[in-house]
Parts: C-alpha cells; structure tokens; sequence
C-alpha cells in the first residue's frame, strides 16, 4: 500500500515552501560562486533534487556513500567512504546535503574527511536535525526542521529500505507501523 497510516509531521507543501527558503538563503549566501553540492546517499537524494532545482545559483552535483566499519550501524562512528567522490574538491566550495543528522557521527566524521582534501569552504545542509540525541558537538550550517526524537520516514528517509518514496514526512510510532504501513 503507498498511503502509509503514520503520522504525517511535514506535509508536502510545508517541505516545498521550506526548501525554497533554504535555496533562497543558499543562493544568497554563494552568489557569484559555483558551489559542488555533495549528497549523501541514498537518504538524501530526494531532498537535494528538490533543493538544487530551487537554487539561483549554477552548481555541480557529486554524491558519496558512507560504510560502516564491521558489523555496526552508521551510527557507531566507525564509517568510511563506501562509494567516493568522483570530483577533486580542492580549491572548490563544498555544501554537503544530508538527510538527517541525529548523533551527529557521520557528519562530524564525512566533514573530517573532506577537509583534509582542502576545499575552499566546506559546509552541511542538512533537511531534518534531531538536536537531543547529539553525542558529538556537530551544528548544521542550513537546517529544514528541527525535529524531536521521533523516527521518520518519507522523502528520502527510510525505514529497511522501505517508504523513501513518500512525498511528506512521516513519523513511525508504533512496530505495528513499521510493518504494517
Ligand atoms: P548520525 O550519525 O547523525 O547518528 O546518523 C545519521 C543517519 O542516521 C541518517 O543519515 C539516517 O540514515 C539515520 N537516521 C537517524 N534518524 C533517523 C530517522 O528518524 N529516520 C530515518 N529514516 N533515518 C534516521
């Protein structure tokens, strides 16, 4: 079934109107500057479509796929390049977009990563931060939403590979969601 019964949190139009705001202050901020927008797949893949279709500026796009180390989850910190860049980014100005940033591991460590390439400026802009469940010091430059601690799926964020193509933002409550939506 596509209409899934959890709790919408973001609807659609309130996802489109935010993201023209964030293109809107992007655009501003890299005017006259041809920014690399680097994804992170696949969670943000959605998102970044959206977002560089709104900008005012020219851009180039680039994506990367984060590994953890060994058996854990992305969230153990442990995490390498899985897919990498297929630009330089030296010299160049780097927006990384994420999905969402909740411990705050993976960013903190992708961005460790990159900076040692060099670039001329490197920042985040991330859909949704969970701001509560930090266990590294980490701060987005742009954020769509902050959010509670509340798993959502939709827009890109899945549940087991499940429920990216949703168009709103949903929050899954209960396990009987998550199975049966
Ligand atoms: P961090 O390293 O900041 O803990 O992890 C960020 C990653 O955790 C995100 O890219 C995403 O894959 C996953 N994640 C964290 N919270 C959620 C959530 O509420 N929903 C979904 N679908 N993924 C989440």
């Amino acid at each position: 079934m596509r209409a899934a019964a959890a709790e919408i949190l973001f609807p659609k139009e309130v996802i489109d109107r935010r993201v023209r705001e964030l293109a809107g202050q992007i655009s501003r901020d890299y005017e006259g500057r041809e920014p690399l927008i680097v994804g992170i797949l696949n969670g943000a893949f959605i998102f970044m479509a959206d977002l560089i279709r709104a900008l005012d500026v020219p851009c180039r796009v680039d994506f990367v796929r984060l590994a953890s180390y060994g058996a854990g989850s992305v969230s153990s910190g442990e995490i390498r390049i899985g897919m990498d860049l297929e630009t330089p980014i030296a010299g160049r100005d780097v927006l990384i977009v994420e999905d969402i940033v909740d411990t705050g591991l993976t960013l903190s460590r992708l961005v460790e990563i990159l900076r040692k390439r060099q670039p001329a400026s490197l920042r985040v802009c991330a859909f949704l931060d969970k701001r509560e469940r930090r266990r590294v010091p980490f701060t987005a430059d742009y954020v769509g939403f902050p959010i509670p601690d509340r798993f959502v799926v939709g827009y890109g964020l899945d549940y087991n590979e499940k429920f990216r193509f949703l168009p709103d933002v949903r929050v899954l409550g209960t396990s009987f969601e998550r199975e049966g939506v």
